[in-house]
């Protein structure tokens, strides 16, 4: 296939390059002067789009990402696919959908999970929303970037179900890592509150994959001075899009609320930014109820 593949940051470009690995013919561009293996650099967003049967998106925000669709859907040719992996507000990626629509143009929504090594290993999870034709001319290149995609619904479904996720990985990183203090005042040894949370009605992924104490159950960013692993900061711009979309449509949210302001206290007045989001653990630990 001719793809097209503009945001060639952290994720982006080692999925380019997997792309191009597999025998793909790959024009790429970021507005950065970047250079990916097997990639030919395109002069402009809209180069990189023309004659390409997909075009596929890694942007920062929904507002970048409906700039560069400005410029990119009428330099695609009729009935290419547009494919934008990244993570944006859910009213944007319906936007982008109807504007690729209205120019016999194809559209996916397709969000990730999986972060920098998913990118690079060709793991990713994708959740994708779009029609069923869209669906199946992305697929395949899903394939190569990643070991499985689920197809949630219309446009704006992949981007929905990644935020709900997200919420709920924020709230229990949060609700995982205050029990975890309180343990410690109250004198429980933490290898112990594993061993029952873990195998008690308290389990999650987050105590379970992800334990934010130190050498507490499986490897984790805890057991590497919470160097990411998944940033605060980019937790906090999920927490911030599910409570967009909650506002959006009128969803009751309290504890998606909640976990917003902790990430943003964290991440904004405390020593947040550059850290794993489970560091909400030594940040508790430090406090009192005052
Ligand atoms: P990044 O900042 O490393 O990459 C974004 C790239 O887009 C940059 O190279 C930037 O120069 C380029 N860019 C910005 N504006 C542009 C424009 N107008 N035209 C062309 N290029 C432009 O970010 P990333 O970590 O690769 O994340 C990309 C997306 O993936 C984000 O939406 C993020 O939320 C999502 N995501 C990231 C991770 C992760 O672990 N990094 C995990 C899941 C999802």
């Amino acid at each position: 296939m001719k793809i097209g593949f503009i945001g060639l940051g952290n994720m982006g470009g080692p999925m380019a390059a997997n792309l191009a690995k597999e025998g793909h013919e790959v024009l790429g561009f970021d507005m950065a002067d970047v250079s990916i293996e097997g990639v030919t650099m395109a002069g402009s967003a809209a180069a990189a789009a023309t004659g390409a049967d997909v075009v596929i998106t890694m942007l920062p925000n929904g507002q970048i990402l409906r700039a560069v669709a400005n410029d990119v859907l009428p330099a695609m040719q009729s009935g290419a696919t547009l494919v934008d992996c990244s993570t944006v507000d859910v009213d944007s990626a319906r936007a982008v959908a109807e504007q690729a629509a209205a120019s016999d143009l194809l559209f996916v929504d397709a969000p990730v999970s999986g972060g920098i090594g998913g990118a690079a290993g060709g793991t990713l999870t994708f959740m994708a929303g779009g029609s069923s034709e869209a669906f199946a001319k992305a697929e395949p290149l899903f394939d190569i970037m990643g070991q499985k995609a689920v197809h949630c619904g219309e446009a704006g479904a992949g981007q929905a179900a990644k935020i709900c996720n997200n919420m709920i990985l924020g709230v229990t990183m949060i609700a995982t890592c205050e029990a975890f203090a309180l343990a410690d005042k109250l004198g429980l040894d933490r290898q112990k509150m594993f061993d029952v949370v873990s195998t008690s009605s308290g389990y999650s992924w987050t105590m379970n994959a992800y334990c934010p104490a130190p050498g507490v159950g499986p490897q984790s960013p805890a057991d590497n001075d919470y160097t990411p692993g998944f940033a605060a900061e980019l937790m906090l711009k999920d927490l911030r899009l599910s409570q967009q979309a909650a506002v959006s449509a009128d969803a009751d949210t309290p504890m998606g609320e909640l976990a917003q302001a902790l990430y943003t206290q964290f991440v904004e007045n405390e020593d947040g930014t550059g850290m794993d989001f489970s560091a909400m653990l030594p940040r508790f630990e430090k406090r009192t109820r005052g």
